[in-house]
């Protein structure tokens, strides 16, 4: 049901084609709507989940957005000096609910928490849960203030990925995800 919403609305917004306006990619599971103008408050709702396809299916589709693939979106996105959505809320409410889904956690993930009890798939879930291809661990070493056992734990973890035919280093701390699903 959600995929065929998806499927309708990508398809509008891809000028009648399921695939992205700027270089043909038609794989849905790395397409995503794009707010033209860029709007940080609607691309989170993209972001979580069928709420704005919905509501733009249901208002007849209004014009100011374009379907792209995730590079094509990330690319518009750096170009444009925008960020599509705040990525530190977006990866604090993600950390939330994967700990919620746990149930290892009730309350508000805090870096204390982090460094006490992140595991190897909680580091995977974390790479899972980036919205780009790439990724530094400087920057997540600096969003989730790891302190140095966890920044190990996670190398270990992108080591493993690695192994996996996951993950593939690109430079020193840099990654690229090979699939969108990473699961340890
Ligand atoms: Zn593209």
């Amino acid at each position: 049901m959600e995929n065929d919403l998806k499927t309708i609305v990508l398809t509008h917004y891809g000028n009648g084609k399921l695939e992205c306006v700027k270089c043909g990619f038609s794989d849905i599971r790395a397409l995503c709507l794009d707010h033209i103008d860029g709007d940080n408050k609607l691309n989170v709702a993209k972001r979580a989940g069928g709420a704005l396809y919905r509501l733009l299916k249901n208002s007849n589709f209004p014009n100011g957005y374009q379907t792209l693939c995730f590079n094509c979106n990330f690319i518009k996105a750096t170009e444009n000096k925008e960020r599509k959505f705040n990525p530190e809320v977006y990866e604090q409410q993600k950390i939330t609910r994967m700990l919620k889904e746990k149930s290892i956690y009730k309350e508000q993930m805090t870096p204390e928490v982090i460094n006490e009890y992140a595991g190897m798939d909680f580091f995977a879930r974390y790479i899972n849960s980036l919205s780009w291809y790439h990724f530094d661990l400087r920057d997540i070493y600096r969003k989730l203030k790891l302190n140095d056992t966890k920044k190990i734990l996670l190398r270990a973890t992108c080591l493993k990925l690695i192994r996996q035919g996951k993950l593939k280093r690109v430079g020193k701390g840099k990654y690229e995800r090979l699939v969108m699903g990473i699961n340890i």
